[in-house]
């Protein structure tokens, strides 16, 4: 290869591309996307890749620039959960990559479908550790946190990386890939007769893996047999777009279902068999769980403990090694899920359950009793102000249920925890939070990738802290006029406001944050609506235009700083909780 056409080495190329015979890599990868049907790529741009960005418009690709590179990484792993397309991900080389890798990794863990394409230097150059600019291993660095790297180190490689990439991010476990696109393949000048004839259709680019007729029939016979049967439900079954079929095995076999909070929605919180707020008496009680699209991980007590010991779990989930992660299982069945549950759904024709008479019914009642405990807690809160949590979910609560195709985010501590307990969903994919690591810092990027994926409106409920770590982006909102309203229930801290530093500094406690800032005013300077709002009714009236307007717009709910508690309801996660700390 010539390097003096090599920018990474310092110098500029030989001489440009003489158009329109000759193109570079970044229109090869812009075509590549283009090609393989990608519609929106999310990034932040500087050398190596700003011309990339402005071709990938050029081929009527929108791309949604933001002020950080994570946002744009959660909004394009936002865009991949919703849609099963890969979310596209563009980052500069260096502190840009690590950025965005974050989110790469993240959407990996969740098992969301994303490609992150980073700028990088001549690997060559990386490899001899030269000095070059922005110099970093990013290939290597990427590979314990995706599930597939690959590097352009030429111009030609670049169209296969891409629908390779594609390839990888949804097949089997969805999950994060990265392109590591060397300056060298970038800049890259080709002639264009050469350059078309690189571009192809990948055949089945996604293509379902069906499961065993001997694991389908083990796990009928396990659920026909069950006494005390329950489906629980993850984000994975949300993700596959199991609706129809789920709803097709809960209501011909009367099968009581327990969502995840993602799959929250995937069937109606409220429905006749939901078992929602029943989640302790269906791990204690239930003798034949059927596990769809979920993983019996730390949310779920690793599926021992508080479960009963004699249960059985059948587990529908494409990705072998996620059986018997924890605990043995006795029904695996291994597969995607939409061929698993029609496999299982023409294996139960004719067939009848055992369940017990009772089983239902106590469900019911159960569900009732703590429908009116809830209805209580937000009685309770009613008349407080300034508001707790409880109070603006009052307020809330009714008016996102009346626009269910209002698509929720939500992240924080108690915000978190009270917003899903609070808020039912009857739409499948109208929730996406902070999920499997149980991250703060995916709300304003997750919010533009759902508003930009969807076309729909959004509204993101946030904690003042959560809100912190993507505030920025909420000018991504503006400038794209996106229809999404950032709601922000400020208690002034990390879990409340109340934090007391030790007698020996003056400064703020670690937890304690603004209690009086506005954020309202942060919206003011992108051009959003804007309210402050101290009063439930004010709430009301806000968020109703809000949703109705369809433009930016920012709330700050003022509530007390001693509402929320410490880590929300996952205090029993920490080594060692506050009220312990001597020195
Ligand atoms: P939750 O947090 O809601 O419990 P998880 O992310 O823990 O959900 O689990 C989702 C599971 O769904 C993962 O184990 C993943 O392998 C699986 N999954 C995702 N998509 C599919 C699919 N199309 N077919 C089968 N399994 C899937
Ligand atoms: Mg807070």
């Amino acid at each position: 290869m010539d390097t003096s056409n090599n920018p990474a080495c310092g110098c500029q190329p030989k001489q440009p591309p003489h158009f329109p015979e000759q193109v570079t890599g970044m229109y090869i990868l812009a075509k590549a996307l283009k090609n393989v049907g990608i519609d929106n790529v999310y990034g932040l741009v500087g050398i190596p890749v700003t011309e990339a960005a402005y071709l990938i418009q050029g081929q009527g690709i929108r791309f949604v620039g933001f002020r950080h590179e994570q946002q744009a990484g959660m909004a394009a792993a936002t865009e991949g959960y919703l849609t099963g397309k890969p979310g596209v991900l563009l980052t500069v080389s260096s502190l840009g990559f690590m950025n965005g890798l974050t989110a790469t990794a993240n959407a990996t863990v969740n098992c969301y479908p994303m490609i992150q394409i980073s700028g990088a230097s001549d690997a060559a150059m990386v490899d001899m550790n030269m000095g070059t600019y922005e110099q970093l291993d990013q290939f290597n660095t990427a590979k314990p946190l995706v599930k597939a790297v690959f590097r352009c180190t030429y111009a030609k490689d670049i169209p296969a990386a891409v629908y390779r990439a594609y390839r990888a991010a949804v097949s089997g476990r969805p999950g994060g890939v990265y392109i590591d696109m060397t300056t060298p393949a970038l800049g890259e000048v080709m002639n264009r007769e050469d350059a078309e004839k690189l571009f192809y259709t990948p055949v089945d680019i996604y293509s379902p893996v069906a499961p065993n007729q001997s694991s389908v029939d083990r796990a009928v016979q396990i659920l026909t047999s069950a006494k005390r049967p329950a489906i629980l439900l993850g984000k994975g079954a949300a993700y596959a777009r199991l609706e129809d079929k789920i709803k097709t095995l809960v209501e011909t076999y009367n099968i009581p279902y327990l969502p995840m909070s993602m799959a929250k929605g995937l069937m109606p919180d409220d429905g006749p068999l939901s078992a929602l707020s029943c989640r302790s008496t269906i791990m204690k009680e239930a003798d034949v769980v059927m596990v769809v699209g979920a993983r019996l991980n730390w949310m779920l007590s690793f599926g021992k403990g508080k479960w009963n010991p004699s249960i059985k779990f059948i587990q529908l989930d494409v990705e072998p090694q996620e059986i018997d992660v924890n605990v043995p299982v006795a029904a695996p069945v291994v597969g995607d899920l939409n061929l698993s549950m029609e496999a299982i759904l023409n294996a139960l024709e004719g067939k009848k359950m055992s369940t017990d008479p009772s089983w239902v019914p106590s469900l019911e009642s159960e569900a009732n009793e703590k429908d009116e405990k809830f209805a209580t807690r937000i009685e309770q809160a009613k008349g407080l102000l300034p508001m707790h949590h409880w109070t603006a979910l009052g307020v809330i609560k009714p008016i996102i249920e009346a626009n269910p195709d209002v698509i929720l985010i939500n992240e924080g501590a108690n915000t978190l925890d009270d917003t899903r307990d609070a808020i039912n969903m009857s739409r499948p994919r109208h929730r996406v939070d902070c999920a499997t690591w149980a991250i703060m810092g995916m709300g304003m990027g997750s919010a533009v990738g759902a508003a930009v994926a969807t076309g729909k409106s959004v509204v993101a409920i946030e904690g003042d802290s959560a809100f912190g770590f993507s505030g920025m982006d909420f000018s991504t909102i503006c400038r794209f006029n996106l229809p999404v309203t950032v709601v922000i229930f400020n208690n002034g801290g990390i879990y409340n406001g109340i934090g007391t530093p030790l007698d020996k500094t003056d400064d703020p406690a670690p937890t304690t944050l603004d209690i009086r800032a506005r954020y309202d005013k942060l919206g003011d300077a992108f051009g959003a609506t804007t309210y402050y709002v101290q009063k439930p009714e004010e709430l009301s009236e806000a968020l109703k235009a809000a949703i109705k307007n369809r433009r930016p717009c920012l709330i700050d709910v003022q509530l007390a700083a001693d509402s929320g508690k410490e880590s929300g309801h996952i205090g029993y996660l920490n080594p060692a909780p506050l009220q312990t700390i001597t020195v």
